[in-house]
């Protein structure tokens, strides 16, 4: 069976940057589960997916264009400190919500100077040139239920 519109995919895979470095991979014995064509995985991986099948292994390089977009200037902010009160152990790297509006964004402390606490709201790997290296695991036909929620469910996806 390839992989079309509508399947579970389970991929193993593993994602490093330019130099190199592993940004992430999936954890050894436990592909992740996908349904393709849902926009679950970044658009650049799902196209270089379709067509393959279980036990293909796929080397997949993605510009941030096809992943998690450009980075943008504008996601960057200073604010001070006493904006984010409550924040006692506020440190470099740490993930918060910010209330922007009436809309929640995750941001990232990437920098406290004196009074000033950089927020970046772009994601981790936007800007990234992604390095994948796939190998597909398994390649089935996806539920009625999986269809109506746009996800996976059972081992590897959502409702454990
Ligand atoms: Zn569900």
């Amino acid at each position: 069976m390839s992989i079309t519109q509508d399947q579970v995919v389970s991929i193993h895979y593993t994602l490093k940057d330019d130099a190199g470095e592993i940004l992430d991979s999936s954890p050894e014995g436990k592909p992740l589960a996908y349904l393709h064509g849902h926009g679950n995985l970044i658009p650049g991986l799902e196209r270089e997916l379709t067509g393959k099948r279980a036990g293909d292994k796929l080397q997949v390089t993605v510009s941030p264009a096809d992943g998690y977009g450009e980075y943008d200037q504008a996601l960057v902010q200073r604010v001070p400190r006493r904006t984010l009160k409550g924040l006692a152990n506020l440190t470099v790297g740490m993930r918060l919500q910010a209330q922007t509006g009436h809309a929640a964004r995750a941001v990232t402390v990437t920098q406290i100077a004196g009074d000033l606490v950089t927020l970046d709201g772009n994601h981790p790997l936007a800007g990234k040139n992604l390095h994948f290296q796939v190998e597909v695991a398994e390649v089935r036909a996806a539920t009625d239920a999986e269809l109506s929620h746009g996800h996976v469910h059972g081992p590897g996806g959502h409702h454990h």
